[in-house]
């Protein structure tokens, strides 16, 4: 439902931005930094849960460092140095590789303390955060995006606010209502994921690994693309879960919640994942990928993150690209508002294929392949015996290259699709 507006709202801005995880209020930090006046909407109130694995890369790190928030993820978070590998009975253990921009570790951190740090971070930068305000249509005058409806979900009853801006920036996250009201839609030939998460309570909440699992297999025994994770949080708990991605045959088969329980079952016995250290319910979620939903521009909004499909399909990472979306759109709304040319939001889309065009194409065909059981078991089980090979995986399926080294990475995906050509492929 669009609301054609009569003049002014309740409240003028010069930017709204709709959702408040990493890419909204990343959003709203850089816009609010750079002084303008930001309204952000969260639906929920902070600290609020979020489905995750909580597991931040050095690119998230880095962007974290950037908005100010080291020392606080150095006192909530639990650091860790890299990725432990498992699979086909065999182990690798890879630390975060150098590079000159990147940090060379991670953290693991609920989401329910990152989420707040950083919308607090966003209003502490000058940003007027308003948590339990869900927007619930869009404001439109002439046919243009100016705002927002705001339903307070703590006052039912209450009549509904406007919010009227300039520019919107859709950050509503993967299910994305706001934005699917204004258009936005999935390129469904592009690949999904799919993933569930719980907390065990567990000795090994506190290692220096995240560790992957990656020959999770369905029920006939082929290997999934996919893996499942545990991921040591650092408070007594581990995150455990499991991700597959749209592109095996088996996708629409494979119940998420069955490959969880019997990953858990699987799974080595120090640990101790047990029904008793279970510590509630696992909750999942889809995961929009690739730059897969668009448009990201409009005359009067861009669209961030998970609304805007940009996990990481080689990792299903996504919060770094949240962040970094955020940023990059708080940049194009920047410039339009510093030179009154509305067209200056198209620099978002020009910035987002300068950044991720290249690698996000390798990445998309590069899931395609895997998605064939065949490869997907070549494929790691020769990475398992391969340490070089694996150190490379990691720093592409991480996006830690430098930029001489996005060459190779376009050279490994030729290798792959020639590997695909030689592996006899099941009958359509
Ligand atoms: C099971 C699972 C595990 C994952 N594990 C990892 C991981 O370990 N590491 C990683 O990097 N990524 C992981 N991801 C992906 C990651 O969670 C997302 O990419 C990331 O949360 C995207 O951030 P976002 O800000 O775009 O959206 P979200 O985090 O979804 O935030 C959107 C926000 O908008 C609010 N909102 C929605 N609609 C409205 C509205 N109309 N009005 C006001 N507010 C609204 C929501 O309440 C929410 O707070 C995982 C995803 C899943 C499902």
């Amino acid at each position: 439902m669009a609301l054609i507006d009569d003049g002014q709202g309740d409240r003028d801005c010069d930017v709204l931005v709709v959702g408040g995880g990493p890419s909204g209020s990343a959003a709203a930090y850089w816009l609010a930094s750079a002084g303008h006046d930001v309204v952000l909407l969260e639906r929920k109130h902070y600290p609020r849960e979020k489905t995750c694995g909580d597991g931040l890369t050095p690119r998230s790190v880095r962007q974290l460092e950037e908005m100010g928030l080291g020392d606080e993820l150095a006192r909530s978070g639990h650091r860790y140095e890299g990725l432990r590998s498992h699979g086909f009975g065999r182990t690798l253990e890879l630390t975060w590789p150098s590079h000159p921009e990147i940090p060379a570790y991670g953290y693991v951190i609920t989401r329910k303390d990152l989420d707040a740090l950083v919308a607090e971070r966003a209003e502490k930068a000058g940003a007027e955060v308003w948590e339990g305000a869900e927007a619930s249509a869009p404001v439109l005058d002439d046919g243009l995006l100016r705002g927002a409806v705001v339903t307070r979900k703590d006052a039912p009853g209450a009549a509904p606010l406007r919010v009227r801006a300039r520019y919107v920036v859709v950050a509503d996250g993967a299910g994305s209502r706001f934005g699917r009201s204004l258009g936005t839609t999935r390129d469904r030939s592009h690949p999904l994921g799919m993933a569930i998460r719980g907390y065990y309570r567990s000795p090994l909440h506190d290692g220096p690994w995240i560790d992957s699992w990656l020959d999770i297999r369905d029920r006939n025994g082929d290997v999934l693309p996919g893996y499942g994770w545990i991921f040591p949080v650092g408070d007594g708990r581990v995150n455990v879960g499991v991700g597959l991605l749209s592109t095996s045959n088996q996708w629409k088969s494979v119940n998420t919640t069955h490959l969880m329980a019997s990953f858990v079952e699987t799974a080595p016995p120090e640990w101790d994942l047990r029904p008793e250290t279970s510590c509630g319910a696992p909750t999942g979620g889809r995961l929009p990928m690739g730059l897969s939903v668009g448009p990201h521009v409009g005359p009067t909004y861009l669209v961030v993150g998970d609304a805007g499909g940009s996990i990481n399909p080689f990792n299903g990472e996504g919060i770094a690209y949240a962040y970094e979306t955020g940023r990059m759109a708080a940049d194009a709304v920047h410039l339009a508002l510093a030179s009154g040319d509305g067209m200056a939001l198209r620099s978002y889309q020009q910035a987002l294929t300068d950044r991720y065009g290249l690698y996000y194409r390798v990445a998309r065909n590069f899931v395609r392949v895997i998605g064939q059981p065949e490869i997907m078991k070549v494929l790691v089980s020769t990475g398992m015996r391969n340490r070089t090979m694996m150190e490379w995986v990691l720093r592409i399926m991480a996006n830690i290259l430098r930029p001489d080294e996005l060459g190779p990475a376009e050279a490994a995906y030729r290798s792959l699709a020639a590997l695909a050509r030689l592996v006899p492929l099941p009958a359509p």
